[in-house]
């Protein structure tokens, strides 16, 4: 088994976002197979599959406050756009916006506590 490196958070910020989407996906997934909508289990076991090895590439902290916000939020993970979270809608404070399109550090919202990512102004 291969450590974690450590790398920049910009980086674990976009493993983060395709972590939220296979999640995203799974959910999706388990849901058509309730329903018997014929989604394979295969399938599902696949996902689940490419998700914890993604995972494992995550810095350990930022899983854990993803998972936790997870639990409260579909999604953990929010754009911010025109200065505003995506998630609760608050303006999120000019001095951040720097940080969080630069990915230099992962920011969260002050409001709402979701992961911040830039999508544009
Ligand atoms: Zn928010």
């Amino acid at each position: 088994m291969s450590s974690p490196q450590k790398q920049s958070p910009r980086e674990d910020l976009r493993l983060l976002v395709k972590l939220q989407d296979l999640d995203l996906m799974i959910r999706e997934a388990s849901v058509q197979q309730e329903k018997n909508l014929g989604f394979k289990i295969e399938g599902v076991s696949r996902l689940q599959e490419a998700r914890k090895e993604l995972a494992r590439s995550i810095e350990p902290r930022l899983l854990k406050s993803y998972e936790r916000l997870q639990r409260r939020y579909e999604r953990a993970v929010v754009p911010v756009y025109r200065g505003v979270c995506l998630g609760c809608f608050m303006t999120v404070p000019i001095a951040h916006h720097q940080a969080i399109k630069s990915h230099k550090t992962v920011r969260v919202c002050e409001n709402c506590g979701r992961i911040l990512c830039w999508l544009g102004d």
